[in-house]
């Protein structure tokens, strides 16, 4: 009993000290500006970790049941005869330099792709029926057209390209229609059309649309020059793993962001909860975003906007085998591809140099054979890509099939196509309302379709999340 006056009259000061201190801790806690951020695709995360850099709390609310969105890898293969590869996002190039940065931040190989190790060897073209080559007359059509595109890319102003002079008639026709009145050749005009498949749906995008994709993100840049081991979708994992652990919730799809009256907060709801945010990140891309409500509601541009920007139907598909049996036979693993079933357009090899790693084959089943392929099943999809890898690789194609792995993005209901773009008239109309924040700043945009370079790549998305997060930052204390 004594021992314990004794202690208490000693303590107390010390216990008060405690005390004051703990409570100064959670006033100072209770100051800080918190941020929602909507979407954990890299976007998203790099958004985050930058918030908590510039010292705001931030809170991830993702919809899907993992992180990383259109960036996801899956592991093929067993033991020492295993890797991992990318059912998304999967090259990175030598002007994307945060991208570049990210991958030697976490000390990740990258490694340059097969075909352009491979010096010498053959690189197949299937064209109807046959593996054939263009006559030169074909050939000569397809780069002269490449050759019109290439010049018009040089007159668009990246950041706004409705003010060029002919804005109106570039952006009133589709990619198909101008491609059709520009290209002499069937085969000009198949592999126009299949060049801008990567990027859009030339039946429905805007031709100003596709000039301005290629001119802020040119082949030049050579985007798709090197792989990484480990696969790209290791980095949200990685990105996620640096976060404090309550601060992304998954599968929690935001669908109401409201804002408070006056100084107050903004609030974020889910299926399981509210959130209360000085400022929101919406880090999804713009069909997605369109999906939520917003209260007030948005700027009637803004919502038109939401309404005309697609992601196109194109899913990818990757074969795996024991080994890269096709560098036996001195080719690169590559083939262009004209009229089979569901391939469409670029085979490729994108196996891991590691020893004793899978070979891998990756397409895409996207435009006109994605609409045939969409609703069919993955089991349908399978047997029609080893069929069609047959008819161009012979036999060996369906032989020793390891895996075979799609990333169905149609499919997806969190993503709903691969690229975003715009139809006809929607940059002209509605394009000014793609990057501002609304809300007096307190709600920005991120996700890699508000880039000025790069949007539709992964180096797209990281810029936008270092910008949306230096923005919100600047809001949730006050505003800049
Ligand atoms: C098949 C394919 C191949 C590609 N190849 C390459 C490549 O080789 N190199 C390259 O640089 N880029 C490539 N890309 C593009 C690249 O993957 C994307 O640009 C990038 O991953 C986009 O990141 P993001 O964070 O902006 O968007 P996303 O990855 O789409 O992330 C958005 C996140 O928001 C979530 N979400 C959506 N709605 C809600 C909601 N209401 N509430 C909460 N969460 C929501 C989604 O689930 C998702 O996780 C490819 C894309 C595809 C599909």
């Amino acid at each position: 009993m004594g021992n314990f006056k004794g202690n208490f009259l000693l303590s107390a000061p010390m216990a008060w000290l405690k005390v004051a201190l703990l409570l100064s801790l959670v006033a100072c806690a209770a100051a800080r500006p918190r941020v929602v951020v909507v979407g954990a695709g890299i976007s998203g995360l790099i958004a985050a970790r930058e918030l908590l850099r510039q010292g705001v709390d931030v809170t991830v609310l993702e919809a899907n049941d993992r992180v990383g969105g259109r960036l996801w890898r899956t592991k093929v293969g067993s033991g020492a005869n295993s890797a991992y590869i990318d059912l998304g996002a999967q090259w990175v190039g030598p002007t994307q330099l945060r991208f570049l940065a990210l991958i030697d931040e976490f000390k990740v190989e990258k490694f340059p792709t097969w075909q352009d190790i491979a010096k010498g060897a053959k690189t197949l073209q299937w064209t109807d029926g046959a593996l054939k080559d263009p006559t030169d007359a074909e050939q000569k059509d397809f780069l002269d057209v490449q050759g019109k595109i290439q010049e018009l890319t040089k007159t668009i102003d990246t950041n706004a390209p409705w003010t060029h002079p002919d804005a109106s008639a570039l952006d009133a026709i589709t990619v198909a229609e101008w491609a059709a009145a520009n290209a002499d050749t069937e085969f000009g005009l198949y592999w126009t059309l299949n060049n801008a498949r990567s990027r859009c749906e030339p039946k429905t995008a805007s031709f100003l649309h596709y000039l301005w994709h290629r001119t802020i993100s040119s082949e030049g840049g050579e985007p798709q020059k090197w792989l990484i081991d480990g696969a790209a979708g290791q980095f949200p994992e990685l990105l996620a793993a640096q976060l404090p652990r309550s601060a992304v919730r998954l599968e929690e799809p935001v669908h109401k962001i409201v804002m408070g009256k006056g100084a107050k907060p903004i609030t974020v709801y889910t299926s399981k909860r509210k959130v209360k945010a000085d400022a929101v990140v919406v880090a999804v891309p713009p069909y997605q975003a369109g999906r939520i409500q917003y209260d007030p509601a948005l700027p009637a541009s803004r919502r038109q906007l939401l309404m005309h920007t697609p992601l196109h139907n194109a899913l990818k598909v990757m074969v795996s085998y024991p080994t890269p049996w096709w560098r036996e036979k001195n080719l690169t693993g590559s083939a262009y591809i004209m009229g089979l079933s569901a391939l469409q357009t670029l085979v490729v090899d994108a196996s891991n140099p590691r020893p004793g790693s899978p070979g891998v084959l990756a397409s895409f089943i996207a435009g006109e054979a994605a609409v045939r392929w969409n609703d069919a099943g993955k089991d349908a999809r399978r047997a029609a890509v080893l069929a069609d890898l047959a008819k161009v690789y012979g036999p060996e194609a369906t032989a020793n099939v390891v895996s075979y792995d799609e990333g169905d993005w149609p499919g997806e209901q969190w993503a709903g196509g691969a690229v975003f773009y715009m139809p006809p008239g929607t940059w002209t109309q509605f394009g000014k309302a793609l990057r501002p924040a609304q809300w007096g700043g307190r709600l920005v945009w991120a996700g890699t379709e508000v880039a000025e370079k790069w949007a539709g790549y992964v180096e797209g998305a990281i810029v936008a999340g270092e910008k949306a997060a230096t923005d919100a930052a600047s809001a949730a204390n006050g505003g800049a």
